[in-house]
């Protein structure tokens, strides 16, 4: 199979962005078994656009847009393909809710202009955005394939993920992928500790795939599967206990885990979590045997009379505080009757709580040695603060109970 890459956007002709969409494409379509065969930046124009595309269906059975599928009117590609291809836009009523809820999760209104991205090429398959608003686009055509991509590099590799098996699978390659996932560090801290440490050996591509608050360091071979293990056991190496898994694993899942291996329990105290934290302890079948229960002791006097929080440490502190979390973490050891006891609570937002911003957030763990208590300042909305907390305390449990 050949393929072309066209990067779109004149921020690339005009030196203001590097076109790194180029080399990642390039190295996870060679390692799909595609041969690259052309690889070009393209303004925001859109009879140029359209011609290219042209030009490059007649030499490629594969061609990749990457960028220019944002919301504004210098966003071309979708109405590009759409020329080219003789395939009208039409509006899609799930994107358009979709988009909907992801704009009321940000807790932000939606400009109109964003429902551009709700249409689609006459066609064409709309492929999922995790990380961001614009969906990609899989358009069979003729017996080629129009695929289009987001182009901020870290939705382009989220949007790209399930691609990569299905090329692999239409160019007949044998593609094996092992992935190490990493807590505790920022994706470019991660990838400068990776890249210390490793030399790419050919027909292998590393990717880096980011999102609640994981960093999954994802490495596809086509061809001889055995070259990865060296990898993934240097990068074990250099990250040490920031690794929590590999693969599929789940942090629940080694959090569940590392309990049952040391016949142990674990009981939560929440507060901005809601519940969130029991839910996600007590997700997989079998969580029984290693969780005791969760306490959503979300008002402040809840704090006091469900989970035992001295009401002077309350008075003196604060609800958001390291000493009620340690407290909280203590009390749901003791009250519930477990060997581990967790604890968050933080500010979720909208607004800022006993003058600490939304985004602040205590996590404690009380064991058999003494309790350790973290504070975090975590970024977004509502939702996404609640979720970060429910990774950063199964993440400090995973420390605590000496994995990693
Ligand atoms: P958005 O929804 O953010 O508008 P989009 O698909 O329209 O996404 P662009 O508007 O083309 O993408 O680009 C958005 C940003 O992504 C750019 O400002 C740049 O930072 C980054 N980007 C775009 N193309 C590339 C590329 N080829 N290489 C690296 N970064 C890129």
């Amino acid at each position: 199979m050949k393929g072309a890459v066209l990067a779109v956007g004149s921020e690339l002709l005009l030196g203001d962005v590097v076109n790194s969409n180029a080399a990642f494409l390039g190295r996870q379509l060679a390692a799909a078994g595609v041969e690259v065969i052309s690889s070009v930046a393209v303004a925001d124009d859109l009879p140029r656009l359209v011609a290219l595309i042209h030009h490059h269906l007649l030499e490629s059975d594969l061609v990749v847009l990457c960028g220019g599928l944002g919301p504004t009117v210098d966003d071309l590609t979708r109405d590009a393909i759409a020329a080219a291809c003789g395939a009208p836009l039409v509006h899609h009523a799930e994107i358009e809710a979709e988009l909907v809820e992801k704009f009321r999760r940000y807790g932000v209104p939606m400009p109109e202009a964003v429902l551009r991205q709700a249409q689609v090429p006459t066609g064409a398959e709309a492929l999922a955005n995790p990380v961001g608003t614009a969906p990609g686009l899989w358009l069979p055509f003729n017996d080629k394939v129009l695929l289009a991509l987001p182009g901020p590099p870290h939705e382009l590799a989220a949007v790209a993920a399930p691609v990569w098996p299905r090329l692999a699978e239409l160019t007949g390659t044998v593609v094996t992928t092992r992935q190490v996932l990493v807590s505790g560090l920022g994706e470019p801290l991660v990838a400068e500790a990776v890249e210390a440490v490793i030399t790419l050996p050919e027909g292998v591509a590393l990717s880096y795939l980011a999102g609640g608050a994981v960093v999954r360091v994802r490495f596809t071979a086509s061809g001889d599967p055995s070259v990865l293990e060296p990898l993934v056991a240097a990068v074990d190496a250099a990250l040490a206990d920031k690794v929590w898994g590999h693969d599929s694993d789940t942090l629940d899942g080694v959090v569940h885990a590392a309990l049952a291996a040391r016949g142990q329990t674990v009981a939560v105290a929440e507060s901005l979590t809601g519940g969130l934290l029991g839910a996600a302890l007590s997700e997989r079948s079998g969580s029984s045997a290693t969780f005791r229960g969760s306490a959503v002791a979300y008002a402040t006097d809840l704090k006091a009379s469900l989970v035992g929080v001295p009401e002077a440490v309350l008075a003196e502190h604060g609800a958001v505080s390291a000493e009620t979390a340690a407290a909280l973490a203590q009390g749901a050891r003791s009250t519930l009757g477990a060997d581990w006891g967790l604890a968050v609570t933080g500010v979720a937002g909208p607004t800022e709580q006993e003058g600490k911003p939304v985004g602040t957030v205590f996590l404690a763990v009380a064991g058999p040695e003494g309790t350790d208590v973290v504070e975090r300042r975590l970024p977004g909305g509502r939702d996404r603060v609640r979720a970060l907390t429910v990774t950063a305390a199964l993440d400090l449990l995973r420390r605590a109970l000496g994995n990693g």
